[in-house]
């Protein structure tokens, strides 16, 4: 027999995603301060760089760029140096790490905060730390959730129930299913960033309390930006004391990098205890730990960054409602435009960058459900009225008059 040949085998992996058209390839981009949503983009056949504007950035605000935001970065970098020096257990926690879990725990109200990572870190080392410590937990999960919360739940090895997208009654039907003296987690987001739509937060919360399970939170999306101080979707409705854990990020609105879970001391504890994505890892630089609390409590009293996001979003939902584009009608700001094929999806962007200077990047399988392939564009508040202007009618244009986009109609 043929010994088994690894880089062909790889080879193959690859050949089967480029031929369904959902091979990915990552646009270069250099962001330049201060011009957000514009940055250079440098093509890979090794063309000149260019400037393209932006439409699917997470730095909703443009926090990313705040002069307040970049001066605390500047100052922690020369006060403290590049590295944290180690995990946050073996000489890593630093003023900047308890400084901003303190500035978390009263953005969300809560006895305490933890910082990781990443969001991703922070949902992955959460959800499967509290499932594990719980024994016969049952673990109730949104059929939408994100990949970090399936990691976590999965990685937990308990029994999950997945409920489907937002669907109270579903969700009920399996809490009931499921013995009352059972631990239980019912975990979901606010903001589901591919559809643009939210949870019902107080329902679910309402069943929670009935069926004794404890509530997780993502608010990845909201942060920042829903809610009066930008605790989120939960803050805005009043809801933040009925949640139990608050799951964030400060790489989306926050403008930065670095996620973090909130709620009451004995779970936070936990979580710092026996999560190993939080134990083994180096901890955040102070840089990014001192940008993210500077931008934390610039959005706790700043209002403009969240009335500008408004006004740009309403503005670029009613234009493409003018032209009659197939946007799907959330409540969110994420507004995602429905193409439903990979590779039409994928030249309508090479078409937008290439003879428009606009990026965005095509969201296919497994992302999305095969046949939902899209466009999720996000107006920022750092787009201008002339930016949405000029996206709306190229998008119009193109969806009128290219033949990339007839194997859609
Ligand atoms: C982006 C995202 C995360 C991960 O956050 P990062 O800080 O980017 O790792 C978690 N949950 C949801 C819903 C997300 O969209």
């Amino acid at each position: 027999m043929d010994h088994f040949d690894y880089i062909k085998h790889f080879e193959n992996c690859i050949e089967g995603v480029k031929a369904e058209g959902r091979y990915r390839y990552f646009a270069n981009l250099e962001r330049i301060a201060g011009k957000f949503p514009k940055a250079m983009y440098r093509p890979a056949d090794g063309s000149s760089a260019r400037e393209v504007t932006i439409w699917c950035s997470n730095d909703y605000l443009g926090m990313g760029q705040h002069p307040a935001v970049l001066k605390a970065a500047h100052e922690a970098l020369d006060n403290s140096g590049a590295g944290a020096g180690g995990t946050r257990n073996i000489s890593g926690t630093t003023r900047y790490h308890v400084e901003l879990e303190e500035s978390l725990a009263d953005l969300h109200q809560k006895e305490a905060a933890l910082v990781m990572s990443s969001g991703y870190v922070a949902n992955e080392g959460a959800l499967s730390t509290l499932g594990k410590l719980m024994p016969e937990c049952a673990i109730f999960s949104d059929s939408m959730n994100h990949a970090s919360m399936i990691h976590g739940i999965r990685e937990a090895k308990q029994e999950k129930l997945i409920y489907r997208h937002n669907d109270l009654e579903h969700l009920e039907e399996l809490l009931k299913s499921v013995d009352i003296n059972r631990p239980k987690i019912i975990a979901f987001e606010s903001v589901y960033s591919m559809d643009g739509d939210i949870a019902p937060i107080k329902e679910i919360c309402d069943l929670a309390e009935k069926y004794n399970a404890l509530t997780y939170l993502d608010e990845v999306h909201a942060v920042g930006l829903y809610g009066p101080r930008g605790g989120g979707v939960a803050e805005e409705r009043g809801l933040m004391d009925r949640v139990d854990i608050i799951e964030g990020t400060f790489g989306k609105a926050y403008g930065c990098m670095g996620g973090f879970i909130t709620g009451p001391a004995a779970v936070v504890d936990s979580v710092r205890t026996f999560a190993s994505g939080f134990i083994f890892t180096t901890s955040l630089p102070p840089s990014v730990l001192a940008a993210a609390r500077a931008s934390v409590e610039h959005l706790k009293v700043s209002q403009i960054e969240r009335q500008r996001i408004r006004r740009n979003v309403k503005m670029f939902k009613e234009a493409l409602e003018a032209v009659d584009l197939p946007y799907l009608r959330g409540e969110s700001h994420i507004v995602p435009l429905i193409v439903g094929e990979p590779t039409c999806c994928r030249d309508l962007t090479d078409i937008l960058m290439n003879e428009y200077n606009i990026y965005v990047q095509p969201i296919n399988y497994p992302t999305v459900p095969r046949g939902t392939e899209r466009l999720r564009l996000t107006a920022t508040a750092a787009h201008s009225a002339e930016d949405i202007t000029r996206m709306v009618g190229t998008l119009h244009h193109l969806w009128t008059t290219h033949h990339a986009l007839r194997a859609v109609a």
